[in-house]
C-alpha cells in the first residue's frame, strides 16, 4: 500500500478493520500506519517500530490501534 500524504505533508494514517486488529492481536503482528502492511513479531502495546516495507517508524501493535482510534467501525 502506498504511503499518503496530506496539504502539510503530514502522514495520513490508515485506519483498520475489527477482524483484522483482532487476527493481528491473536498473530502478535501489528500494522504500519503510513502504508498499511503487517509487521510480524509485533506486541500488542508496541509503538512507533520502524517498518519494514516503508521505512517510516509507523508500526503500531493491534492493543494500540485501538487505543488509537484506528478501527473503522
Ligand atoms: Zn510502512
Amino acid at each position: 500500500m502506498a504511503v499518503e500524504y496530506g496539504k502539510s505533508g503530514k502522514i495520513i494514517p490508515k485506519r483498520f478493520t475489527l477482524d483484522e486488529i483482532e487476527q493481528a492481536s491473536e498473530d502478535m503482528v501489528g500494522f504500519c500506519l503510513a502504508c498499511g502492511e503487517e509487521a510480524e513479531c509485533c506486541e500488542p502495546d508496541a509503538r512507533n517500530y520502524k517498518c519494514s516495507a516503508c521505512g517510516n517508524s509507523q508500526v503500531f501493535g493491534a492493543e494500540e490501534l485501538v487505543l488509537m482510534g484506528r478501527v473503522t467501525p
